[in-house]
């Protein structure tokens, strides 16, 4: 069977990283959590006090910064490793989340971690989650989604999130942090959030999370197997 690049794009909060999570584990995909390396290279400014809006902390940061991903076989979880430390609660804590747009909007940080992207999906059965993955990163995936969903139901489901990892959060510090993120992702000048033209829209405020995952699970199949019938023909 051919493999292909599954890419999935979209605004803060609405699940793209458990659904990419679900849809590899059924396709016996990579997964790849692209706001994971945002999140960590901002941890690494901010533990260094290093400042984005200068150019020589940027070229410092990113000369120190070594993001990988690693697959604990106890959990069968992947982990992110920051600089050889396993920092997977503490990028997703509002200190980090609070900043990471600003960082992930240096053009600098992104061509760094956009080239990091492609390296790791090179040879391809990957899904990958974002905000550039279809026009940036892989404007070439087999597979685009776009995720949206309303705002409310997007600021529910992260509070309960959070929540569950003990910090308490206010509905509307989730709601005014997502909808700002949202803003600078959107209106950067370096790999904005867009929905591209090939990319098919799923919103996710009315349906459950298995529809979700089933709906780009049966797709990807669909393509999968075309494009294997293609190359046994050619
Ligand atoms: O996906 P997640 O919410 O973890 O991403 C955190 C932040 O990283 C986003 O708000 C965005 O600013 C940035 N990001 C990005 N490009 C990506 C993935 C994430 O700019 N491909």
């Amino acid at each position: 069977m051919n493999k292909i690049v599954i890419a999935i794009d979209g605004y803060s909060g609405c699940g793209k990283s458990s659904t990419a999570k679900a849809v590899a584990k059924d396709l016996g995909y990579t997964y790849i959590d692209t706001g994971a390396m945002y999140r960590a290279a901002t941890l690494h400014f901010l533990n260094n006090y290093l400042s984005p809006a200068n150019p020589h902390d940027v070229e410092k940061a990113l000369k120190t910064l070594d993001i990988s991903f690693h697959l604990n076989p106890e959990s069968q979880l992947q982990e992110t490793y920051l600089n050889g430390l396993h920092v997977d609660d503490e990028i997703r804590t509002m200190r980090v989340t609070s900043k990471v747009s600003e960082i992930a909007a240096v053009p600098a940080v992104r061509k760094d971690l956009v080239a990091q992207q492609q390296r790791l999906a090179k040879k391809k059965g990957v899904v990958m989650d974002g905000r550039d993955v279809g026009s940036v990163v892989f404007p070439e995936a087999e597979l685009k989604i776009f995720m949206s969903a309303n705002l409310n139901t997007r600021a529910e489901r992260r509070q309960a999130e959070l929540l569950e990892k003990g910090e308490m959060v206010p509905l509307e510090d989730i709601k005014s942090n997502l909808a700002e993120r949202d803003r600078i992702d959107s209106t950067r000048s370096e790999g904005p959030l867009i929905k591209v033209a090939d990319a098919i829209e799923i919103d996710t405020s009315h349906i459950t999370f298995a529809e979700q995952v089933g709906q780009i699970v049966q797709k990807a199949r669909e393509i999968i197997e075309k494009e294997s019938s293609y190359a046994g023909k050619h």
